[in-house]
């Protein structure tokens, strides 16, 4: 663990999704910026070994797991945080699912259901748990931040579950801001544009190539640069920034 940027240190973090990853790489993100970490995330096995990477890097984290759409794993998670550390500053609502292409017409009441009851009633079900949480900080209140995604703000062929979900997860983000923030409470919603966790290896060579040539940097990103800036903006200097839209992505919003 690098010991001289720790700009979190001593704050307590949360991130769902972290067995994998963006999630895991926000983890490890907060970890060595000096943050204690509950790691969570439905797939146990994975989440346990973000825990222990987290670990080995000379950082604190504990492993919950929690299934985000069902509201009391939700509330387990930040009473599992709050018994450990004492408290929650930071949480990071990340887990989420992407669907196989599907034109709107075709999507079935089931995947509808599903692409939501993850994507959109996790981040409610975390946030109002986390918020509560936070206001028992004396006043301190804490960082709320969401992973939305580029498709938080323009649309995409077949995604339509997918997009409306990140769309109403940016509205949620600022709602958090207009009605928290004189409690010091804030929350970010960060827009991450394609990128590599694996999955994109599955494609052939030309759409994958058509993916790369979708963003101006002319590549996908990495979950590393989405991870740093998540650390980032988390730190106590952006108390200012709040309710906002924040793209990580290598310049696809921009034409
Ligand atoms: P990305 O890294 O692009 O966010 P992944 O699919 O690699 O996408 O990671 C998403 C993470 O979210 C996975 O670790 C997965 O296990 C987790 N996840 C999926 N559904 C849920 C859920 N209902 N509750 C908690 N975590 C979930």
């Amino acid at each position: 663990m690098s010991q001289d940027n720790q700009f979190l240190q001593g704050k307590i973090a949360l991130v769902t999704g972290a067995g994998a990853g963006l999630g895991r790489s926000i983890a490890l993100h907060y970890g060595n910026a000096g943050a204690t970490i509950v790691v969570s995330d439905i797939n146990e096995e994975n989440g346990k070994e973000t825990a222990a990477l987290i670990a080995e890097n000379g950082g604190t984290a504990s492993f919950k797991r929690a299934d985000v759409s069902k509201a009391a794993d939700a509330e387990a998670l930040v009473e599992f945080a709050v018994n450990q550390y004492g408290r929650l500053d930071i949480a990071c609502n990340n887990a989420g699912v992407a669907p196989p292409a599907t034109p709107l017409a075709e999507v079935s009441d089931e995947l509808w259901h599903k692409i939501t009851s993850v994507n959109l009633d996790g981040v409610f079900y975390g946030m109002r748990a986390q918020i509560r949480a936070m206001q028992q900080n004396n006043g301190q209140g804490g960082t709320i931040v969401n992973i939305a995604s580029i498709l938080g703000q323009v649309g995409f062929p077949g995604l339509g579950p997918y997009v409306a979900t990140k769309h109403a997860i940016v509205g949620l983000t600022k709602q958090v801001a207009v009605d928290y923030a004189s409690q010091n409470i804030r929350a970010i919603a960060v827009g991450p544009a394609f990128i590599k966790t694996g999955l994109e290896s599955n494609l052939d060579p030309k759409s994958r190539a058509a993916l790369d040539e979708a963003h101006p940097i002319g590549r996908m990103g990495e979950p590393e640069e989405v991870g740093a800036v998540v650390a980032a903006i988390s730190a106590p200097t952006w108390s200012f920034v709040n309710g906002s839209y924040i793209p990580v992505d290598g310049g696809f919003l921009a034409r």
